[in-house]
């Protein structure tokens, strides 16, 4: 039994991008948090690679999106260069006819200059790897006082690549007031813990099969 994204309270401009990507199904990770996030929860989901956990958060955060607002409402963390940019191209995919959105990679293994030089010229939403988003914060070349919505994505991942002060140096920087969003493959007790200390009365998905 799948559910229609039109079952959702999502703007009618946001159902026809969905259209027009050929989302016209929820995935089941989707069905079962899209309807916590758009209301404003905490949650930790844990679903299969490929199951479309991306739209999920990206739909939740541009929901949310002031476009009007020139600053950074929504920072998603992902454990490589590769997934960030990714991410990024789903988030702008999401918000193509919706909004004028401004979607920044930050990662390492690039030179830091030209981030630093869009930095100053701005964006709603930011996508990156943790140790350069760590390097960004400590140089004050971003700020994330206006923050709305934090991502973590692949936590698994992060975890086992080592970024949990990463993680831990950056949420301190994160207004306590804000929406936390953490996505795993998998759900080892370290999940738990990190969720016990990022989200806030975080509700639970867990969904086993992708379709
Ligand atoms: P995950 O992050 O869970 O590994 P992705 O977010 O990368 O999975 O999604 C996997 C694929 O499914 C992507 O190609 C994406 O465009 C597609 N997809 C996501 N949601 C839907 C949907 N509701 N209907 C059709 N395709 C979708
Ligand atoms: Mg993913």
């Amino acid at each position: 039994m799948s559910q229609s994204f039109s079952e959702l309270p999502l703007s009618p401009a946001m159902l026809d991008n969905l259209n027009a990507l050929e989302y016209h199904h929820m995935t089941p990770v989707q069905a079962q948090a899209l309807p916590l996030i758009l209301a404003g929860r905490d949650v930790v989901a844990q679903a299969k690679t490929g199951s479309g956990k991306t739209a999920a958060f990206g739909i939740g955060l541009l929901h949310k999106l002031d476009v009007s607002q020139f600053q950074v409402q929504a920072l998603v963390l992902c454990p490589t260069r590769e997934l960030a940019d990714q991410v990024a191209k789903e988030v702008r995919r999401l918000g193509r006819f919706t909004h004028n959105i401004k979607v920044l990679t930050l990662c390492g293994g690039m030179p830091l200059g030209p981030q630093i030089g869009s930095l100053e010229h701005g964006a709603h939403v930011i996508v990156g790897t943790p140790g350069r988003l760590m390097e960004h914060l400590r140089k004050q070349t971003l700020s994330l006082a206006n923050l709305q919505t934090l991502v973590l994505d692949e936590a698994d991942r992060m975890l086992d690549m080592g970024f949990s002060d990463a993680i831990a140096a950056i949420v301190k920087e994160c207004p306590s007031q804000r929406q936390t969003l953490l996505f795993s493959a998998t759900y080892p007790e370290q999940i738990d813990t990190m969720a016990g200390r990022y989200l806030q009365q975080p509700q639970r998905v867990e969904v086993e099969s992708v379709h």
